[in-house]
Order: structure tokens, then sequence, then C-alpha cells
């Protein structure tokens, strides 16, 4: 069977929730990479049952989750860790969260991966438009929903099977005017489509694995709720 790895499932609401059981429904062995500070309610609320309802595959069995992982995709390991981080109440009870850290955990638990998913992706100033958008803001979006993706593929690359996937969830917003998808998030998903583009030419060359982004309808996930989509 296939394993996969997929960054960015910390409720049953989201893309992430979605790729993952039909990933299980097809026989794949799930990994989730959840941001530290939602992990504890995700944890939590899969241990109560809360998800039984959404875990059911098709053919009556639950999606079974092997591991999740804490992860920070802003992050690139312990050395890029600013203080008030370190120090914060969410994060301090997590260890290992930053992205290369988190490649090598699952190199260490299981040796190799097929599927990488990232279904992750963060503004902090979406609700702003862009000119009203500040450089801090600008280059946050980018860091959370573009570079995270670069990161992720050049962290799990070495730990890929040849033949290996990945994919990543990309927006419309990119070439067309969405009014309220503000805050640099259509640069970052401009971006992330580029990337795309590169880094399957040199990801393929390099360890023959696929890389494709595809643009995703609305879905009324916990991010597009909190923009008001
Ligand atoms: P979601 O809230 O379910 O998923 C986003 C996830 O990103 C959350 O679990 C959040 O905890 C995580 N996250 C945020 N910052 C992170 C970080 N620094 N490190 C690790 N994880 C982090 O929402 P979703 O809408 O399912 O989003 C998944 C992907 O789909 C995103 O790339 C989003 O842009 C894309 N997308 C969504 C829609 C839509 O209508 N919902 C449409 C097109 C594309």
């Amino acid at each position: 069977g296939k394993r996969a790895f997929v960054a960015g499932v910390a409720d049953d609401n989201g893309f992430g929730w979605a790729i993952a059981k039909s990933l299980a429904a097809a026989g794949a062995e799930i990994l989730v990479g959840t941001w530290v500070p939602a992990l504890n309610i995700f944890e939590t609320s899969l241990q109560r049952g809360k998800f039984d309802e959404s875990r059911k595959l098709p053919d009556g069995s639950l999606m079974e989750i092997t591991k999740i992982y804490p992860l920070d995709a802003v992050f690139d390991n312990p050395d890029d860790v600013p203080e008030d981080i370190k120090s914060n109440r969410r994060y301090a009870g997590s260890t290992n969260w930053t992205v290369q850290e988190v490649a090598e955990s699952v190199k260490r638990d299981f040796g190799s991966i097929d599927i990488l998913v990232h279904s992750l992706a963060n503004g902090p100033e979406v609700s702003k438009p862009l000119l009203e958008t500040s450089r801090n803001g600008y280059l946050a979006a980018l860091s959370a929903s573009s570079y995270s993706y670069v990161s992720l593929l050049k962290h799990f690359l070495p730990l890929m099977n040849p033949g290996g996937s990945s994919i990543s969830l990309t927006h419309v917003a990119s070439e067309r005017i969405i009014p309220g998808y503000g805050g640099g998030m259509n640069s970052a998903k401009a971006a992330l489509e580029s990337d795309t583009r590169v880094l399957a030419f040199e990801a393929g060359r390099k360890h023959k694995i696929r890389v494709n982004t595809i643009s995703a309808g609305p879905l009324r996930s916990r991010a597009a709720k909190a923009i008001g989509f």
C-alpha cells in the first residue's frame, strides 16, 4: 500500500480531511501534519469520537490516522524559531514541529512516503485589500501559503519513493480579481502555481516525483469562514 503525509488537517471540515479520507478509502496509510496551535483540540476531538461520523469510509470502516505530527510550516528548522514562539504556551507542549524535524521524524518512524499533500494557507491580513496590506502581512502570506510548499517538498523529497506524487491546493484568485481575498493571498496563490511548474520540472527529473496543484472550488472550511467566504 501507499503511505501519504497530509499537511494541514486540524478538523473534519477542510480539504485536507477530505483528501485524507479519499486516500484512506483507496487503501493508503494516512499520516497528518497539524498546525501546532490547533493540535490539542484536534487530538482531543478525535479521541472523544467527535469525528467518528465523518471518519466513515464508503466500506463502512472508519479512517485511521496512523500518526499526527505537530507542524508549523513557516519554520524550516529550530534556528528559525523566534523566542516568543518557543516560549508560547501553545507551542511549548510540542517538540520537533519545524518542517525539517517533521520530515526527519517521518523518516525515522516510517522510512518513506509515496504521497505528499499540502493543504494549508495563512494570510494574517487576508481581510485587507492589497492596497492596505503591510509588507509584513504580504510576506507572511507568502511564507505560510507558498514557501511552505517549497520547504515541505524539499525536505520530504529524499524520503519519497520514485513514482510518488505531491499536490497542493490553489485558488482562482491567482488569476482573477476576487474581492475579499486580500492580504497578498492572490499573490501567494500565483507564486504557488508558478512554483508548481518549476518544482514539477525539478522534482520530476531528479526524483521521479510528480508535482501538481488543484484550483479548488469554494468549500466552507474553517479558513473560508474566517474570511467570510
Ligand atoms: P482549513 O482551515 O481546513 O485548512 C487550512 C489548514 O492550514 C488549517 O488546518 C490550519 O491549521 C493550517 N495552517 C495554517 N497555518 C499553518 C502553518 N503555519 N503550518 C501548518 N499548518 C498551518 O481550510 P481549507 O479551506 O481546507 O484550506 C486548505 C487549502 O485549500 C488551502 O491551501 C486553501 O487556500 C485552499 N483552498 C480553499 C478553498 C476554500 O474555499 N475553502 C478554495 C480554494 C483553495
